[in-house]
C-alpha cells in the first residue's frame, strides 16, 4: 500500500536567488526558519521559542514549495516533502502510520524542514467533508507529533495551501501552524525579476525587452512566467529549423544563430494564458 512508500529525505538545490520577487516573504523564512535552524543557541539565550509550524498560502503556482526547497538548502537542513493527497490513505491507520514515520525520520536526520503541500487536502474542518474518518485521525496525528515537537529539535512544519479559510482552526493554535505567511501572485516588478531568474540561461534577442514582457504580463503567476519562457524556447527552435537535417547536424553557426526573440514571447502568449 502506498502509505507504507519510503520516507524520502533529500537535499534541495533551490538557493534564495532562484525566487524572483518574494523579498518580504524570504525574509521572514529566513528569520522564522533559517536562524533558528542554524543559531538555536541564540534564540535559547534570548529565551525565544522559533515556531514549529508556518502556514504559507496564496494562490497556485506563486513559489510556495520553492520556498519551502530553499529555507531548507540555506539553512543546511534536510527536507522530507510530502503532498497532503498522498498521505491519504484507504486503509485504516496507514495515514497516521506514514505520518509517524515521516515525524520520526525527520527527527532522526535533525535539521529538517517537513515541507506538506496541499495541506487543505488532508487538514479541512472537522466534519467538513465526506470521507471525514480519515481525515479527523489524520489531523489529530498531525497535531500529536507537532504538539510532541520539542524546542530546538531541529525540526520545522512548513504547510502551503490555496484555501487557508478551509483549515481545521485547531491547526493554527499557538505551538502549531501559529505563523501565517501570504505568497501573493507576482506584481510587475516580481515579474520583472522572475522572468530574468528563468532567462538566465537562455540567449535573448537584442529585441526583448523582459520590463515590457513584465509589464504585459498581468495575472501570470511564477509557473505561467516559467511556461511562457519555456514555449518561446520552442517557438524559437520551431522558428530555426528549416529543414530536419539542420536540427541533425546541428552546425556551429547554427547554434550561434538560435535566439528567442520578441516575436516568439508574442507567439508563446497567445498559447501560455
Ligand atoms: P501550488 O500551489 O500549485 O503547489 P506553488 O506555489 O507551490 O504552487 P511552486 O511549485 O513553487 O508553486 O512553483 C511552480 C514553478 O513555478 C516553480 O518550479 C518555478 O519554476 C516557478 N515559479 C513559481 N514562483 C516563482 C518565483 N517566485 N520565482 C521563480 N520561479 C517561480
Amino acid at each position: 500500500p502506498s502509505a507504507l512508500r519510503e520516507v524520502m529525505i533529500e537535499v534541495p538545490n533551490v538557493r534564495w536567488e532562484d525566487i524572483g520577487g518574494l523579498e518580504n516573504v524570504k525574509q521572514a523564512l529566513k528569520e522564522a526558519v533559517e536562524w533558528p535552524l542554524k543559531y538555536p543557541k541564540a534564540f535559547q539565550r534570548l529565551g525565544v521559542n522559533p515556531p514549529k509550524g508556518i502556514l504559507l498560502y496564496g494562490p497556485p503556482g506563486t513559489g510556495k514549495t520553492l520556498l519551502a526547497k530553499a529555507v531548507a538548502n540555506e539553512s543546511e537542513a534536510n527536507f522530507i516533502g510530502i503532498r497532503g493527497p498522498e498521505v491519504l490513505s484507504k486503509w485504516v491507520g496507514e495515514s497516521e502510520k506514514r505520518v509517524r514515520e515521516i515525524f520520526r525520520k525527520a527527527r532522526q536526520a535533525a535539521p529538517t524542514v517537513i515541507f506538506i503541500d496541499e495541506i487543505d487536502s488532508i487538514a479541512p474542518m472537522r466534519g467538513a467533508m465526506e470521507g471525514e474518518r480519515v481525515t479527523d485521525r489524520l489531523i489529530n496525528q498531525l497535531l500529536t507529533e507537532m504538539d510532541g515537537i520539542e524546542e530546538n529539535s531541529g525540526v520545522v512544519v512548513i504547510a502551503a495551501t490555496n484555501r487557508p479559510d478551509i483549515l481545521d482552526p485547531a491547526l493554527l493554535r499557538p505551538g502549531r501552524f501559529d505563523r501565517l505567511i501570504l505568497v501573493p501572485a507576482p506584481d510587475e516588478k516580481a515579474r520583472l525579476e522572475i522572468l530574468k531568474v528563468h532567462t538566465r540561461n537562455v540567449p535573448l534577442a537584442k529585441d526583448v525587452d523582459l520590463k515590457e514582457l513584465a509589464k504585459k504580463t498581468q495575472g501570470y503567476s511564477g509557473a505561467d512566467l516559467e511556461a511562457l519562457v519555456r514555449e518561446a524556447a520552442l517557438t524559437a527552435l520551431r522558428r530555426s529549423v528549416v529543414s530536419k537535417k539542420e536540427l541533425e547536424e546541428l552546425s556551429e553557426e547554427f547554434l550561434e544563430n538560435l535566439y528567442v526573440t520578441k516575436k516568439d514571447f508574442e507567439e508563446a502568449m497567445k498559447k501560455i494564458k
